[in-house]
Order: C-alpha cells, then sequence, then structure tokens
C-alpha cells in the first residue's frame, strides 16, 4: 500500500477524504493529518472539536490537541487553549526542540499569540444554548454525556506514519481539565518503523493504561493492528472491570506501518479510512453495553 489514512468518528469524513487527497499527491503525512483534523475543528455542526465545541462547567470553550511525527518522535501538545481556532495547528507547531513541546492554559495562548495563530472564539449560540439547558441538571450528568475526540494516522507515499488529535474535551468538565488527547503515549502514538495509534473516549479512563503507546508495543511485538487494537481496549476494560467494576468507554485506532489497520471498542464506534486502494468510507462498530 503506497498511503492510507485512518481517523476516529463519522465526523472525520470530509477530512478524510481531503487527507486521502493530500498523501495521492505525495504531501507527507503531518500535512494530511493536520488539514484533515482543521477540517473538523471548522465546522460548527460537530459539537466535540473546535469551533462550537462542548462547553465547560464555566460555559467556555476550551481545547486540547496533540501532534507526533513517527520519524523523529517529536512531539508538540497543547491543553485547556481558548480563543483560538484550531489546536492542532499550535500543537504541531511545538514539535521541534527539546523542551517546551506540551504547553497548557495561559502559556499556551502566549505562544499562540507570539506566533500568529488565528484567534477565534469557539463558543457558538449553539454552545450556549446547550449550556443553558444543562447547566441546571449539571450534578445529575455523567461524565460521558457528550464529547469525541478527533483523531488522525496516516502514512504517507514515503513510509513516514504521523498522528494527530483534537477536542474541546468533556462536556462540563471543571475548569483546568485535562483528557488523554494532548498526551503523547496515552492518546495518540507514532512511530514509522512500527505503526501508530490514537484514541478517544473518556480521557481518564484511556488514561489508566496508556493506550496508544500499549498498541503499538504490541505491534512491535509482532501483533497485527486489528489484534493490537483490541488487545489494548480489551485487556485495560478488563482490569477496570475487575478493579472497580466497570469500564467507562474507549476506542482505539491502529495503523501499522504496511498501510493495515486495526479497532478496538468497548462502546459502538464509527470511523473513516481510506488509502491508494480504497476510496474513503465510514464504518461503524456496533458493541452492545450491558
Ligand atoms: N478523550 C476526550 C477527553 O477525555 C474525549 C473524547 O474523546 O470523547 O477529553
Amino acid at each position: 500500500m503506497k498511503y492510507a489514512v485512518l481517523a476516529t468518528w463519522k465526523m472525520a469524513e470530509e477530512g478524510t477524504k481531503k487527507a486521502a487527497k493530500l498523501l495521492a499527491e505525495g504531501k507527507d503525512c503531518g500535512e494530511a493529518v493536520i488539514e484533515g483534523i482543521a477540517m473538523v475543528e471548522d465546522n460548527p455542526a460537530f459539537h466535540s472539536v473546535g469551533y462550537g465545541g462542548r462547553p465547560n462547567a464555566e460555559g467556555r470553550v476550551f481545547l486540547d490537541g496533540g501532534f507526533m511525527n513517527g520519524d523523529t518522535l517529536h512531539f508538540g501538545a497543547v491543553g485547556s487553549v481558548e480563543g483560538f481556532r484550531s489546536a492542532v495547528r499550535i500543537a504541531a507547531s511545538l514539535q521541534d526542540g527539546d523542551a517546551n513541546n506540551f504547553l497548557v492554559g495561559e502559556g499556551a495562548e502566549r505562544y499562540a499569540e507570539a506566533h500568529g495563530f488565528e484567534r477565534r472564539d469557539n463558543v457558538t449560540a449553539e454552545t450556549l444554548e446547550l449550556y443553558e439547558k444543562e447547566k441546571e441538571r449539571l450534578k445529575e450528568l455523567s461524565a460521558y454525556d457528550g464529547h469525541d475526540t478527533v483523531c488522525f494516522l496516516a502514512l504517507d507515499q514515503s513510509g513516514s506514519l504521523c498522528a494527530a488529535t483534537s477536542t474541546s474535551g468533556l462536556f462540563m468538565k471543571q475548569p483546568g481539565r485535562i483528557g488523554d488527547t494532548p498526551l503523547p503515549g496515552v492518546g495518540y502514538y507514532a512511530d514509522s518503523k512500527i505503526g501508530a495509534a490514537a484514541a478517544t473516549g473518556m480521557g481518564e479512563e484511556i488514561m489508566k493504561g496508556a493506550l496508544s503507546y500499549a498498541a503499538v508495543r504490541f505491534l512491535k511485538d509482532g501483533l497485527s493492528a486489528q489484534e493490537a487494537a483490541e488487545k489494548a481496549v480489551s485487556e485495560l476494560n478488563d482490569t477496570l472491570v475487575e478493579r472497580n467494576g466497570y469500564a467507562n468507554p474507549m476506542s482505539l485506532i491502529v495503523l501499522a506501518k504496511d498501510g493495515s489497520y486495526g479497532i478496538g471498542t468497548n462502546i459502538t464506534f464509527t470511523y473513516c479510512y481510506a488509502s491508494d486502494e480504497e476510496e474513503a468510507t465510514v464504518h461503524e462498530i456496533i458493541v452492545e453495553r450491558e
């Protein structure tokens, strides 16, 4: 296979088409994953990423994002950033250098401002409407009452792999809360010699198993992409059920260096895949939860 792209949720469909087109033109995987995600960040119809994202407990939208270059293993990440158009673009720009690759809050915003990243108020009328409607019920809301992360993995024609993520995080999250999405090894990981992985679901649960890194290690041990994805999710799910009596939702996408892919999930999950052999397609995995 010459190139491939794998992304979380149906919301990534148009972005997957765009990323596949860029890869077909010979563009690198970094450009493909960033442009794919930026399309989702800019679309207010998707309520868990970028513009029109889910509000926190104070009715404000804070973004988390990450990027990893599978050739160098360099990563860039931002957490809890308010008032900028694209978390993933800011994150990716932080990959250079050996320090200051992960910035949060005010420091990340000052960096973005100083480096000319586009500002945008991501709170839309719909965000506020949702907030007003739900804030009375705040205490009754379960932790998984609305969120999702857009994650993109890409293999380019030179054999490089990249991973990137972006989210507004948990609906009604506490100010300052950061999930798995910007954490390398947890929300995403890429190694061009092995494969790449990225996660969506309840961040606090995904952190307990460093899910993306776990899957890439399983690939390194010789498992196929599908075996690695399933094993990473089922091991963590079973451990959490054994220790706590339940496991919150988590889904994982895995792309091997040969362009084959796998999915692990403990909930019904949609994802998009495209390659030089397959047009961009949305797939669904149905999981019945007790
Ligand atoms: N993982 C994200 C977070 O915990 C949310 C999601 O992907 O559903 O912030």
